[in-house]
């Protein structure tokens, strides 16, 4: 697999956890949730969390929001189930496409397809974007190139896409399409004495490289997160994005933005795109579409990628490609809800107030002996635990430091993303900032818990 690696790739230090979704079993022992109230989620035993990464990035409205629970039941009386294939669809559908495509500005969007999950969306965008280059006559065109650490999903092709070793050992992955460029960690991989700028120019030089290595009529597509989030909280090094699209821009190569989990507000922008003045040919988005309330993702694509593929799909036969629950109408009540929600809130202006909280309040304990970097922006955040603040020293994978910090998490009665040593945080957006104070509270106890078992 390291063939198709590029740059600093995965230097020996691929500490995150396997990406289990888990055997169900109770043999295993499971934490079993069964209530959410807000920011909280019970378990059967009645225990209290505080659900700081918001169930898996996504349940921006928290726990129990009637209007979205109002939404799903009035749909479910009226027409729980129809498809949208054949050019038959719902209104649920369609409102929700128009509702959707409006949303995006950073760059323009003619039309939306609907999936149920964001891996599926990233196996669309795949599949549309050789559709796109076959429909133009440049069959060759077909490698993807994604980066080291990034993930978009546990499909055989996102799975791919992922820059995630354990999501390719022992599958066989990445499939041979797929390429992998350098991770823009600049804490983790910048040399000595090189500022963010150059760090980035240097990614850039490496992608550009790549390409031309590969030759740039070969290359399909470019996929990324705005902020990547699995592989560790990651935001982008200064001018990475304007670098990176310039290159992409050269080679008529597309760019997919992966917004599953930036989208919709979690930056404190509408979009991922919109912090980082990222202009997209393509968007995935899934998780906070709905809150997480029912299982919906979709693709949006540019009116440039949308026209070649409607005119030409007369030569081509139609873009056979679609779900049985695509546009789900109960999901996509959820969403349209959602998203009225979002703007009549002004939940932009709910995650700017509490984030600045969020982000200074766990920051300020950055200087702990046991942590090498603390990082993110809005409503996400990442901490990587090493040994002398040292990228290159982490700790010995079988003190499981992260693991202790994550359980001493629960047993206090709050829930986090433990990956090896990393530890990630991405809190509902309906968050309040006494709910914030817990949070730094139990993050603060946790990690005094840890640094005193480090040093024993
Ligand atoms: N893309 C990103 C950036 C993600 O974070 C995820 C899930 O965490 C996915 C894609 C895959 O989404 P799903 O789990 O809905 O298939």
């Amino acid at each position: 697999e390291d063939s198709t690696i590029d740059g600093n790739s995965f230097k020996g230090h691929d500490m995150l956890a396997p990406f289990t979704a888990g055997w169900q079993s109770s043999d295993l022992n499971p934490l079993v949730i069964e209530k959410s109230e807000g920011s909280y989620v019970y378990d059967i035993n009645g225990k209290k969390y505080l659900d700081a990464l918001a169930g898996l990035w996504c349940t921006a409205l928290g726990g129990n929001e009637p209007r979205l629970v109002a939404a799903a039941t009035e749909q479910l009386n009226k027409l729980p189930f129809y498809h949208s294939f054949w050019n038959r669809t719902t209104k649920p559908s369609l409102d929700l496409a128009k509702e959707l495509l409006e949303t995006f500005t950073a760059s323009k969007m003619a039309k939306a397809f609907f999936t149920n999950s964001g891996s599926e969306a990233n196996d669309t965008q795949v599949k549309l974007v050789w559709y796109y280059n076959n429909a133009l006559g440049r069959p060759n065109k077909k490698k993807f190139i994604a980066r080291a650490k990034s993930y978009h999903g546990s499909t055989l092709i996102a799975a791919s896409l992922s820059g995630l070793p354990a999501l390719h050992q022992k599958f066989d992955l990445p499939a041979p399409f797929v390429l992998h460029t350098d991770c823009p960690h600049y804490w983790r991989y910048h040399l000595p004495g090189e500022t963010e700028e150059e760090f980035s120019t240097r990614l850039a030089n490496n992608l550009e490289n790549l390409i031309l290595k590969e030759g740039p009529e070969t290359i399909a597509a470019f996929i990324a997160e705005p902020v990547m989030g699995a592989g560790g909280v990651i935001p982008p090094p200064a001018t990475y994005f304007d670098k990176i699209q310039a290159v992409v821009k050269k080679y008529e190569i597309l760019f997919i933005a992966d917004e599953v989990i930036c989208a919709f507000g979690r930056l404190g922008t509408m979009y991922g795109c919109d912090k980082y003045n990222i202009k997209p040919d393509l968007v995935s988005v899934a998780k906070a579409l709905s809150s997480a309330y029912m299982p919906i993702g979709a693709v949006m694509v540019s009116p440039e990628v949308s026209d070649v593929i409607h005119s030409q799909s007369s030569k081509l036969g139609s873009f056979s490609h679609g779900f049985t629950y695509s546009g789900h109408p109960v999901a996509c009540a959820v969403a349209i809800e959602a998203l009225r929600i979002y703007k009549e809130r002004n939940i932009l202006d709910q995650v700017n107030r509490i984030a600045p909280k969020f982000q200074d309040g766990v920051k300020a304990f950055a200087d702990s002996p046991i942590i090498g970097e603390i990082r993110g922006t809005g409503l996400i955040l990442g901490t990587e635990f090493v040994d002398n603040k040292s990228p290159n020293d982490p700790f010995p994978p079988e003190w499981g430091v992260g693991a202790y910090f994550g359980a001493q998490c629960e047993k206090d009665g709050m829930l986090v993303r433990v990956a090896g040593d990393n530890i990630m945080m991405s809190p509902p957006f309906i968050m309040s900032p006494e709910e914030v104070d817990v949070l730094i509270s139990k993050y603060g106890k946790a990690l005094r818990a840890t640094e005193e078992r480090v040093k024993e």
